[in-house]
C-alpha cells in the first residue's frame, strides 16, 4: 500500500476527522488512525495485527475501507502526514475568556442598576431599533469571520432561522483547528455581542435619556442568544457543546435513533428538540396573533 495522503485532528472523546486528497472529511477512532498510521510506516501486517489485536480480515477490510475512501495519495510525494495544530493565532484563550466574563459582569450590572424599560415605550421604536438589531447580528459574524481568519478565507452563509433570515460564517477549516481553538472561535460572536452591549451600556452612562432605547435592544441581543447558544439548534451552542463534551453528531445520531426507537441519549436530544421547536412555534404564533388582535380590532 502506498503511504496515505490526508490530514487529521482530534474532535472529540476517541474520535478523529481525517481528510483526504479529494478534500472530503471521514470520521474515524483513534484505533482506526493508529493502525493507518502503522500501515503508513509500512509495518509488517503480522506485527500491526499483534498490536491491535485484530484479524487478518479485519485488517483488509479497513485497507479496502481506506481505498473506498479515497485517503490514498496520487502521487507518493504528496504521502505526508499533517498535524494541523501547527496553527498560531494571536489570540490566547485565557485573555479571551476573561474579558468575555468582565463584559458579562458589566451587562448583569446594567441590569441591576440601569434598566428600566424592557418593552417599547412606543411602537415607531421599532423603526430605529430594529435595523440597529440587524446590524448586532453582522457583528457578530464579524466576531467569528475575524476568529477564523488567521486560518482560513471564511465564508458568508445565508440562512433561516424560523421565519428570521440569519447571516452564518462557513468553514471546513475549523474541524482542523485544536478542541480550545475551536470554543474561541465558537464563542467569539458572543465576545462581539457583548463588545456591541458595553457600547450601548456606556451610552446609557454618558446620555441615561437613552435607556429606554438601549434596554429594548439589549432584550433583542439577549432573546438571539437563548436560540444561538442553544444546543438544541445547531448554533453557537451546540458546536461548543459538542466540544466541551466530545459529543459529534449530536443531531444526525438523534433523528436516527428517534427513528429507530432507541432510547438513549441522543434520542431524548431529538424529542428535546421537537418539544422546544413546538414550543418556539406555538409562541410566536400566539405572539403575531395578539399583534394582529391590537391592530385590527382595536
Ligand atoms: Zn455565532
Amino acid at each position: 500500500m502506498n503511504p496515505l495522503a490526508f490530514q487529521y485532528g482530534r474532535l472529540g472523546r476517541g474520535k478523529l476527522w481525517v481528510e483526504g486528497p479529494d478534500r472530503r472529511f471521514t470520521q474515524i477512532d483513534d484505533k482506526t488512525l493508529h493502525i493507518i498510521l502503522d500501515l503508513n510506516d509500512r509495518f509488517d501486517w503480522e506485527l500491526i495485527q499483534k498490536r491491535h489485536g485484530i484479524s487478518k480480515q479485519e485488517l483488509e477490510d479497513l485497507e479496502k475501507w481506506i481505498r473506498s475512501k479515497d485517503l490514498e495519495a496520487a502521487e507518493p510525494k504528496h504521502g505526508r502526514i499533517e498535524r494541523l495544530d501547527r496553527f498560531r493565532t494571536p489570540l490566547d484563550l485565557s485573555g479571551f475568556l476573561y474579558f468575555l466574563a468582565l463584559m458579562i459582569v458589566i451587562q448583569a450590572l446594567y441590569w441591576e442598576a440601569l434598566a428600566r424599560h424592557v418593552s417599547l415605550t412606543a411602537p415607531s421604536q421599532i423603526f430605529v431599533i430594529f435595523p440597529i438589531a440587524c446590524a448586532g447580528i453582522i457583528f457578530h459574524e464579524l466576531g467569528h469571520f475575524l476568529a477564523l481568519r488567521p486560518y482560513t478565507r471564511p465564508r458568508l452563509g445565508m440562512t433561516w432561522i424560523f421565519f428570521l433570515p440569519a447571516v452564518f460564517v462557513q468553514s471546513d477549516v475549523l474541524w482542523k483547528l485544536s478542541r480550545s481553538r475551536r470554543v474561541l472561535v465558537n464563542l467569539m460572536g458572543i465576545f462581539a455581542d457583548s463588545i456591541f452591549n458595553c457600547l450601548a451600556i456606556l451610552w446609557v452612562f454618558l446620555n441615561p435619556s437613552f435607556e429606554p432605547w438601549v434596554t429594548p435592544l439589549l432584550v433583542t441581543q439577549y432573546i438571539r442568544w437563548l436560540i444561538v447558544l442553544n444546543p438544541l439548534f445547531q448554533g453557537d451552542g451546540y458546536w461548543l457543546f459538542s466540544d466541551l463534551f466530545g459529543v459529534v453528531n449530536l443531531k444526525t445520531e438523534g433523528s436516527r435513533d428517534f427513528k429507530r426507537r432507541k432510547v438513549n441519549v441522543f434520542f431524548f436530544y431529538h424529542l428535546a428538540r421537537m418539544v422546544f421547536t413546538i414550543v418556539i412555534l406555538l409562541s410566536l404564533a400566539l405572539m403575531i396573533y395578539h399583534l394582529l388582535e391590537e391592530v385590527l380590532f382595536r
